[in-house]
Order: C-alpha cells, then sequence, then structure tokens
C-alpha cells in the first residue's frame, strides 16, 4: 500500500520574520490561500495563515504540522493579496502586515461553542474558601467560562469544575454576539442640488461597473460631500455589497455614527482604538461573515477581512491621521486606493482641500473630479481678510489686534458667537530664565517645555514628560526668574478675558484641563450657544457645525509654515481653510480675520481672495520643478538608538553604502528634526528620486549592504509626509 504524503504549505505567522514557513497539514485539508491554522514554532503554538506553496526544502519528517483552525475558516485571499502588497510597498516583514489583519485570534473560534456557567440550584455539600469565592464572583448572575471564574476568584480551574459537578454552577450559552442591523439604502429621501446629483450619479454608475475607479469629491466645507458619498454607499449595499467609510479621527465618529443612522435607519459598525476587546471580536467577526454591511473605521479598518468589499470612502482624505508614523509606516489613504484596486471596486476620497497628490491624479484625469461648488442651502462662503501684524502692530505681551478686537467686540454686541483659532497648545510654548536665558527643555527630548498655567506644570509635547514649574532656574539658581514666551491657547483666553470679562469663553485643545471628554463637552455648549466665544486649537477645526459662529480670528497664521518642509505650506492652507470654513454655516455671513506677517505669501493671498485652485497651481509648479511629489519619489530612512555616537556612525556607514544609481540622490544623514525623542538620539537619511525608479527595489539592494549594530533601530518611511 502506497502512503499518501501529507499535503504542505507555506504559512504566514504574524511574527517578524522574512517570509512563510513550511508546514505539513493533516490529510484531507483543503488547502487554499487563507486558510488560518495552528502551528507549532519552537515550544508555543502560533496563529498563522496558509500563505502558498511551500518551498519544499525540509524533508516530510522534519516539518512539523500546522492544524486548521475549528471550521476551518478562512482569510479573504484578496486581503492576504493586500498584504503582500503593502510588505512590499512599505519594506516590512509581511507577517508584520499580517499581525495588523489578524489583530484578533479569539474573532475565529466558532460562535456556537461558547459555554459559560451561571449559579445552579444545588448549594454544594462541602463548602471551602476558594469555593465560596467562586460563587460569590457568579453571584452577579453574569455568564463567565471557567477560566475566567477562576482567574477572578482566585481559585484553580478544579475548584470551579468541583461545583459544576456537584450542580452548583450549570452551563449556558454565552449570550451569542448581538447582531448587527442592516442598513437600508432606501431609509431616508434625499434631494440633492444639481451639483450634487452629477456627483452621485458619476459615483453610482461605478458601483455599477463594479470594478475599481477613484475620484475625488472636491467640495468646500458645507457643500455636502457627505450626502453625495452616502447616495454610492446606498447604491452599493443594494447590490449586496460592504461599504468601507474611511474617518480620520475617532473625535469624528460619534458624530457621524448619527448621520448615518438618519439617513440608513441604523447605525454602521465601528473600529477603532477606542473599542472593548469584545466589541472588536464581534466587528471583525461580522465584517468575516458579511453580516456588518457597512464599517465606520480609523486607518486600521483597512485591514479587516471584508468578503464583499463593494465601496471605499476616504472622508477628509488630506488628513495627516491618515499617515501612521509608528511601528509599520503606512499612509492609510494611499493604501484604501490599493485595497480598492485589488477588491476590484470603487474608491472615492472626499476633501474640501485635497491633497497636493490627490489634486494631481485629478486634475491629470487619472481619478474623476467631481465637484460641488456652492455651499448647501443659503448659506456662503464668508469673507476673508488679512491683519498685517508689520503694519498693525500688538503690544508686547498681547496677540490680539486692534482690528480682531473691534470686530470681536461687534460679533459680541450683535448676539452672535466667535472662535479664536491658534495651533499650539498650553500657555506659552517657551519658559526661559530672565537671568541667565536657560530655556526649560524636556529631560528626554530636544524640543521646549511647555507651560499648562492651569495645571501649573510643564509639559513636553514629544513625549509627555512633565514637571512641576521649579521655582528657581536649575542652570543660574535666580528665584522666580522664568517668564512665558509667545502665545499658546490659554494665553490667549486670558488676554481676551481682561477684554470681555462678559464673554462667557471656553478652551478647546486636545488636552485642556481633563482630557477629551472635556473638549467635547466645550464644543457641545458651544454648539448649544451656551459659550460666546471659543478659543481652541486645530481640534475646533474640523467638523463642527456652528450655526450662530459667524466670526473666526486666526491667531497666527505664520505658525507651521517656515520649517522648510515640503508640505507646511500645503497644510497651513489645507488647516487655515478649514478654520475659515468654520464662519457662518447657515443663514448669516461669516467674517474670518487673519492675523500674518506674509500677507503677500501665496497661502495668505490664496486665502483672502478664496482662490484656492490658483494655491493648488503654484504648488504644484514649485513641486514639479523641485521634484517633489508626487512628480518625484522620497522615502526617508530613521536610525535611532539610546547610544548616540553609534546612530551617527549607522548613519555615516549607510549614507557611504548607497549604490549609484541614475536618478536617485541621497541626503543626509543628518540630525532628525527631534534629534532627541524619548531619549533616543534619532538621524534621518533621506531618499529622492525620479518617479520611474524602483524605490523599494533601491532600498532593498541598498540595507542589505549595511548590518547594523541591533542597538541601532532603522525605519523605511516611504513617502514621508512629515519630517520630525
Ligand atoms: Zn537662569
Ligand atoms: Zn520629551
Amino acid at each position: 500500500m502506497l502512503l499518501q504524503p501529507a499535503p504542505r504549505a507555506g504559512v504566514l505567522l504574524p511574527l517578524p520574520l522574512t517570509g512563510a514557513y513550511d508546514y505539513k497539514l493533516p490529510k484531507g485539508t483543503n488547502v487554499q490561500r487563507g486558510l488560518l491554522v495552528t502551528a507549532p514554532l519552537g515550544p508555543r503554538e502560533q496563529l498563522g495563515v496558509v500563505w502558498g506553496d511551500a518551498e519544499g526544502t525540509v524533508g516530510d519528517n522534519r516539518l512539523k504540522e500546522a492544524v486548521p483552525l475549528d471550521g476551518s475558516p478562512v482569510l479573504p485571499e484578496k486581503l492576504c493579496d493586500f498584504v503582500d502588497w503593502v510588505a512590499q510597498y512599505t519594506l516590512s516583514p509581511p507577517g508584520m502586515i499580517l499581525a495588523m489583519a489578524l489583530r484578533n485570534g479569539r474573532a475565529f473560534e466558532p460562535e456556537a461553542t461558547r459555554i459559560a456557567y451561571v449559579l445552579g440550584p444545588q448549594t454544594p455539600e462541602r463548602m471551602t474558601p476558594a469555593r465560596q469565592r467562586v460563587l460569590d464572583v457568579a453571584a452577579d448572575g453574569l455568564a463567565r467560562k471557567v477560566p475566567e471564574l477562576a482567574q477572578l476568584a482566585d481559585a484553580s480551574p478544579a475548584v470551579v469544575r468541583g461545583l459544576i459537578e456537584a450542580g452548583a454552577l450549570v452551563a449556558t450559552q454565552l449570550p451569542e454576539f448581538e447582531r448587527f442591523e442592516v442598513p437600508d439604502p432606501g431609509f431616508m429621501s434625499v434631494t440633492l442640488n444639481d451639483d450634487q446629483r452629477k456627483a452621485a450619479d458619476s459615483l453610482v454608475a461605478d458601483i455599477a461597473q463594479a470594478r475599481f475607479a477613484a475620484s475625488l469629491l472636491d467640495g468646500v466645507t458645507g457643500s455636502g460631500k457627505t450626502e453625495v458619498y452616502f447616495e454610492a454607499a446606498a447604491e452599493a449595499l443594494r447590490r449586496g455589497k460592504q461599504v468601507l467609510i474611511l474617518l480620520p479621527e475617532i473625535a469624528l465618529t460619534v458624530q457621524f455614527l448619527e448621520r448615518f443612522a438618519q439617513r440608513f435607519g441604523c447605525r454602521p459598525a465601528e473600529w477603532h482604538s477606542d473599542l472593548s476587546q469584545k466589541e472588536r471580536t464581534r466587528t471583525y467577526r461580522a465584517v468575516m461573515s458579511g453580516e456588518a454591511r457597512a464599517v465606520v473605521g480609523a486607518r486600521s479598518s483597512l485591514f479587516l477581512p471584508f468578503s464583499e468589499l463593494g465601496l471605499v470612502i476616504v472622508d477628509e482624505e488630506h488628513e495627516q491621521a491618515y499617515k501612521q508614523e509608528e511601528g509599520i509606516i503606512y499612509h492609510a489613504r494611499d493604501m484604501a486606493v490599493v485595497r480598492a484596486r485589488i477588491e476590484g471596486c470603487p474608491v472615492v476620497l472626499a476633501s474640501a482641500t485635497p491633497s497636493l497628490e490627490t489634486y494631481v491624479n485629478a486634475t491629470s484625469g487619472r481619478y474623476a473630479h467631481l465637484r460641488l461648488a456652492d455651499r448647501h442651502g443659503v448659506a456662503v462662503m464668508p469673507q476673508c481678510k488679512l491683519i498685517d501684524l508689520r503694519e498693525t502692530k500688538t503690544e508686547p505681551g498681547s496677540w490680539l489686534s486692534q482690528p480682531l478686537r473691534d470686530a470681536l467686540a461687534a460679533t459680541l454686541a450683535g448676539g452672535e458667537q466667535a472662535m479664536l483659532f491658534l495651533n499650539r497648545r498650553g500657555y506659552a510654548p517657551l519658559t526661559l530664565c530672565q537671568s541667565c536665558g536657560h530655556k526649560m527643555m524636556c529631560r528626554d527630548c530636544s524640543s521646549w517645555l511647555v507651560e499648562h498655567r492651569y495645571r501649573k506644570r510643564l509639559v513636553c509635547h514629544q513625549c509627555g514628560y512633565e514637571t512641576a514649574t521649579p521655582p528657581s532656574c536649575p542652570q543660574c539658581g535666580a528665584q522666580a526668574s522664568f517668564v512665558a514666551c509667545g502665545p499658546g491657547v490659554e494665553r490667549v483666553a486670558e488676554e481676551f478675558a481682561t477684554l470681555f470679562p462678559q464673554a462667557r469663553v471656553a478652551i478647546a485643545s486636545s488636552d485642556t484641563m481633563h482630557g477629551p471628554l472635556e473638549t467635547q463637552a466645550a464644543i457641545r455648549a458651544m454648539a448649544k450657544r451656551e459659550t460666546d466665544v471659543l478659543i481652541g486649537t486645530q481640534i475646533v477645526a474640523k467638523g463642527h457645525h456652528f450655526p450662530q459662529l459667524t466670526m473666526v480670528g486666526v491667531i497666527d497664521a505664520d505658525l507651521g509654515g517656515s520649517d522648510g518642509d515640503l508640505r507646511a505650506r500645503e497644510r497651513t492652507f489645507q488647516l487655515l481653510h478649514q478654520v475659515a470654513g468654520r464662519a457662518g454655516r447657515a443663514e448669516k455671513p461669516g467674517l474670518v480675520l487673519i492675523q500674518t506677517r506674509n500677507p503677500n505669501d501665496s497661502v495668505m493671498v490664496a486665502l483672502a481672495s478664496g482662490d484656492r485652485d490658483k494655491f493648488y497651481e503654484q504648488e504644484r509648479v514649485f513641486r514639479e520643478r523641485a521634484h517633489a511629489p508626487p512628480f518625484g519619489r522620497l522615502a526617508a530612512i530613521i536610525l535611532s538608538g539610546l547610544d548616540g555616537a553609534l546612530v551617527q556612525e549607522t548613519g555615516r556607514m549607510l549614507a557611504k553604502a548607497a549604490p549609484p544609481a541614475k536618478g536617485v540622490k541621497i541626503w543626509g544623514p543628518t540630525p532628525a528634526f527631534y534629534h532627541l525623542l524619548r531619549g533616543q538620539t534619532r538621524e534621518r537619511l533621506l531618499l529622492q528620486a525620479e518617479r520611474k525608479v524602483d524605490v523599494q527595489a533601491y532600498l532593498r539592494a541598498w540595507l542589505a549592504k549595511v548590518k547594523p549594530s541591533n542597538k541601532v533601530r532603522i525605519a523605511v518611511d516611504i513617502d514621508p509626509v512629515s519630517f520630525f
């Protein structure tokens, strides 16, 4: 009798390994890409995924056996393809991308067998302290599994099983995961204006084609982009497809879920880091089974196992929050386009101020360009005026110029609301000693400590280190010699309060006194007109609708425009445009006053004139001349480690090893913008290449030539968007 050899396969494990490992599988296994298995690795059992054919270099007798999970669940093949693509593009070990797609091993356990225990009718004849503790835990009536009961009661599982045998605990089925409701595409009838109708028709046609197509949905704040892409979502749902909507920040999801529910009759599934483990498991399973039809999520939702994805929407596509800067460095907007291409479905990028990359893709015809020209309903765009701070001077220690003060007074007198914007948390960005000039720095980073006066703390905005303001200068010992330099939102609020003592004022920044909840409360109070003036950082710029807000003042428009970063101007424009868009969103027209020392800068000119496209055209020319993205390619290599000399030495070694290649330039190593971060020294190398260069292949060849010490971490950032 001939023995059939066991099937074998390459199995990818969610670990930082170079690739898939060969395993054999039990006879009769239906071997297919995506099959979830348990695979032995050293002494451990590890969740893994059948990835492809075995390499076949290891003999059968030495091969370990991987066993399919109960019920033989399979990860969608297109998700596997996406994992490979992202790994290839970001130069990451594929297992680390797979880890992002698995996240939650419990999600693959069959749901029906989740037996748990509750108090039973019997009282055990023999009672011990351990048994009593278990029964005390169970007294709350919640169903729990044996290990959980044992752990909570600090008893052994045997004690729990003894109670089960004695009838003091009885088996019950854990409540099934609550089912997701099915969104109803026809729940609310919608009236669209002509622009909206045209855009919606174009998207609906793409969905009918059921193939990849990218569109930029381009419209000013308040022009009704959401209503348009909801029409596309409705069409995808009608055709039995799943829909993924990406939002840049969790803070925006609460409002958004409500909006979705108004349109579709129920909330979508959510996916972000604030969910409990159980919620994540529930959502993950429901996405994989197809039960969850629509998902609203943060960037990590791109790695969910959709079985029938039919539409991807990236709202506020220009937002920098889409770039993950730690761990696996990737841009969720770009990867969303890739996922859609692999799934063969349309992707919609929505923004009032698109990234230059997307703008160029749209104006060159690579993406469909769907424009919404007007504000929805009666609202008109606000009037925007520059205040030239070189001519209109403010007193030392004052940040509100006379024209700004006059406008605030008029707004308050008219019973309307105003907002002041400054993208700087805390009281003052710099604290220095008047006697010796010593600047208060973080002990672990090359950044200034920012005074937060309400909390009486000095805080590092890079690493979160904080300390009480010392009574004397650590450098010269002078007593009470510290002065605050420059404005933060707290300081602006202080000045405002002395000028308008009667006005009700609130501060909103991501760290105002008691965290995000307080910020949400400040925003709600503003919406309910319990606040007259809201003073805030960029968190007030996004997505909020304040109908009675008619005036916006920008304290320092030049902030962030001068740090030599390729995208600094684009970002400044996007942020200020968005801030300005808060004014006059209902019947009353808005006024925006922008304080600047560079009124002739194209960012300021574009804001004042409202000619957005002129700004984009200037940026496009500038980037094209500089061979900068999207007309050239960039990649950064960041080296970091505790041993500063070793990091610098490795940087020099790496620079020397760079293979000469046509169309490739290497800059650096130079100290990174934060050359000290959390105690780690950081050096950067920048690769600039022509568009046609295969940057990944170049980097792979380059990095393979250097064997750095394991005390130096090397991270590759393809298409960097920030330069810190
Ligand atoms: Zn001093
Ligand atoms: Zn720090």
